[in-house]
């Protein structure tokens, strides 16, 4: 029973290493954010030697007593945070939970309509090489090319002419809100079900500042481990029970084995954080973030570099930088970036122009700062550095400079 460090320096100084990475730079990615310390520790736990195939009180292995305990809390505290009568908290991750959503809503072969990936759609919503576009049939909306919002007249021109089994409504890259009523609206005109994957903005709807998908979805998946601050992960919910056993037996035995119990133990704890006031309050430092870096990043000197923001704005928790008129491709803007310190993600703009791997845009969120303490000041002095890193001409070791003052003043994981 050595210790990490003593057993494995190896590996110990590669986890070290990404602690100082992650405290030491600014992390934009917009599906990352940092999990509490008790979810760390429950995810650590001894929990991770219990086999517990089945559910609660329904296993096909002994000794799952407290396992018992544990899941039975996390599906508690997570239909009530959501307002869902279903809950299932076993999905190893997102794309698991959308995989078994899927199958249990549809048969392969069957029509589903999802939004593009290259226009912010994520590879389970039917991407050709993931099992979602492999196995169905599917059919992908868009966003319209000139305000950058899903283009509902051409969801419900597809609805209507492809009449498919499923609408797939959820994004990885997407600034806005989304219509959940005319998404529900359309699905009932074709007989579909509505399938949301609140994946992305989960924290903004337990926060109550944004809709919430349950209230008119057939079913609900979310990962844990973005802007709802838990421990990689996925879940699926719904607000009836109408779907419980064939999303049950879809998970499991359908798709997973063993569920990962030490990981749902940190997702119940996740979900207790999420029920907190302190909770409301970094959601809500989150979305302020994403609109100061929006408003800076429109202003005339950055537009002047080429630099724009898709749809003009944002009203969730990150941000899409339109660089077609920059001299700088994604790659090039990502690269800069991480020179100063500030980690971000290359993304496809809509009709992106160059490759996939290089792309033409950015996609900057702000939940992990929120999660470190930022406030409005300190997003206005980040978006600063980010305007300045994307003019021709820039001073780099200033930059660094700022990054390191902001990350000395919010402190990560002080102790660890
Ligand atoms: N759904 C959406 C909308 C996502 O953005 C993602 C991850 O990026 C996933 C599902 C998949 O989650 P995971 O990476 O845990 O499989």
């Amino acid at each position: 029973n050595q210790p990490l460090h003593e057993l494995d320096p190896e590996v110990a100084a590669a986890v070290d290493a990404e602690l100082e990475r992650q405290q030491s730079t600014l992390e934009m990615i917009a599906s990352e954010n940092f999990a509490p310390v008790a979810v760390l520790e429950a995810q650590g736990s001894v929990l991770t030697n219990k086999y517990a195939e089945g559910y609660p009180g329904r296993r096909y292995y002994g000794g799952c007593e407290h396992v018992d305990v544990a899941e039975r809390i996390a599906i508690d505290r997570v239909k009530e945070l959501f307002g869902a009568e279903y809950a299932n908290v076993q999905p190893h991750s997102g794309a698991s939970a959308n995989q078994a959503a899927l199958f249990a809503l549809a048969q392969p072969g069957d029509t589903v309509l999802g939004l593009d990936l290259a226009h912010g759609g994520h590879l389970t919503h039917g991407m050709k090489i993931n099992f979602s576009g492999k196995q169905f049939n599917v059919v992908a909306y868009h966003v319209d090319s000139e305000t950058g919002l899903v283009d509902m007249a051409e969801l419900e021109r597809l609805a209507k002419e492809h009449r498919p089994k499923v609408i797939i409504a959820g994004w990885s890259a997407y600034p806005r809100q989304l219509d959940f009523a005319e998404f529900r609206r359309i699905a009932d005109e074709v007989e579909a079900y509505l399938w949301v994957d609140m994946a992305h903005f989960a924290g903004l709807v337990a926060a109550g500042l944004h809709p919430n998908p349950v209230e008119y979805a057939d079913v609900v998946t979310s990962t844990t481990h973005k802007t709802l601050g838990g421990p990689r992960g996925g879940i699926i919910l719904a607000r009836s029970k109408d779907f419980a056993k064939k999303l049950n037996s879809s998970v499991f035995p359908g798709f997973q084995g063993g569920p990962l119990e030490h990981v749902i133990a940190a997702k119940a704890v996740s979900f207790k954080v999420a029920a907190s006031e302190e909770f409301k309050e970094r959601q809500r430092r989150t979305i302020e973030g994403a609109k100061i870096l929006a408003e800076r990043l429109t202003a005339a000197d950055a537009r002047e570099a080429g630099v724009n923001v898709l749809s003009g704005g944002t009203d969730v928790h990150l941000i899409l930088v339109d660089l077609r008129a920059s001299e700088l491709d994604g790659r090039q803007a990502e690269d800069r970036l991480h020179e100063v310190g500030i980690t971000v993600n290359r993304n496809a703009v809509p009709n992106d122009p160059r490759p996939p791997m290089v792309t033409s845009g950015l996609r900057i969120g702000t939940p992990a700062l929120a999660t470190r303490g930022f406030r409005a000041e300190d997003f206005a002095e980040v978006a600063e550095v980010i305007a300045e890193a994307l003019k021709p001409s820039y001073d780099a070791e200033a930059l660094k400079a700022r990054v390191k003052a902001l990350a000395d003043k919010h402190p990560l994981y002080p102790g660890l």
